[in-house]
């Protein structure tokens, strides 16, 4: 059976200090009231990762980078590579997201790149993906979402790919307190899984899970993860509260 995952994205909040105090509190409660069967993993800053990772109960909580560079090493100032985020003891590196395509230009010959040194270096790839509002307004984004898997994760092998959790994000749902309808969220997953079985067969797209993201809150998760396509979150706002991102983990 496919994993449950949920994922916090703590974008480009907190300090150190106060990453390490949300990741101890998350971790607390996790240990004493965490669902066992839900994958936990945050999603913290580069300056954090080491600090998090001492801080969690590494078999019990996983963390995530929330990009890497997509060369291997070398004359790339400011870049953080995916060996490094490895060295750190980080088992996840969040791809892809929109905010990063929208702001920094990542394409999807750029990401075919992060992709590929995350998954040389052991680390599992979170790959977002998702459609902006007017294309949910025209009516494609089934298309619009499958095209942007198939120019990137779906050149890999299958073994790779199995390796991939993707992580669908309207991005009109992201930060906006606009969640998609459980139905919205469920169609594009099912749309997602039958695409993964077209291309991998119908047993490797079983193993994938794919999470929702955009606006997931205490409130709206039980529904969302309720669909049998919505295999967890990945969680934005939320995710900074520890009793918030609590009650998601414990959602289902
Ligand atoms: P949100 O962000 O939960 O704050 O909407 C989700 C995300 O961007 O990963």
């Amino acid at each position: 059976m496919r994993k449950k995952v949920v994922a916090g994205n703590w974008k480009c909040n907190t300090t150190v200090q106060e990453g390490v105090e949300l990741a101890k509190a998350v971790n607390e409660l996790v240990a004493t009231e965490g669902a066992k069967d839900v994958v936990v993993v945050l999603g913290t800053p580069f300056t954090h990762i080491t600090k998090v990772v001492e801080t969690v109960d590494n078999s019990r909580i996983g963390v995530a980078a929330q990009n890497c560079a997509a060369e291997a090493k070398g004359a790339f100032t400011g870049e953080v590579s995916a060996a490094m985020v490895k060295s750190t003891g980080a088992g996840y590196v969040i791809l892809g997201h929109s905010e990063r395509r929208e702001y920094y230009g990542e394409t999807s010959e750029i990401l075919n790149k992060k992709v590929a040194l995350t998954l040389e270096n052991g680390l599992t790839p979170i790959y977002c993906c998702g459609e902006p509002l007017e294309i949910r307004e025209a009516g494609t984004q089934k298309e619009f979402v499958i095209n942007q898997l198939k120019e990137t994760v779906f050149k890999l092998s299958a073994d790779d790919f199995k390796k991939v959790i993707v992580a669908y994000e309207p991005i009109w749902a992201i930060g906006t307190g606009k969640t998609a309808t459980t139905e919205q969220a469920q169609e594009m997953h099912k749309d997602l899984r039958d695409a993964m079985a077209a291309q991998y067969g119908q047993e490797v797209a079983d193993e994938i899970s794919i999470l929702y993201g955009g606006s997931c809150n205490p409130k709206n998760a039980n529904e969302l993860f309720a669909n049998p396509d919505v295999d967890g979150g990945l969680i934005g706002g939320a995710s900074l509260k520890a009793d918030d991102f609590l009650a998601i983990i414990n959602a289902y």
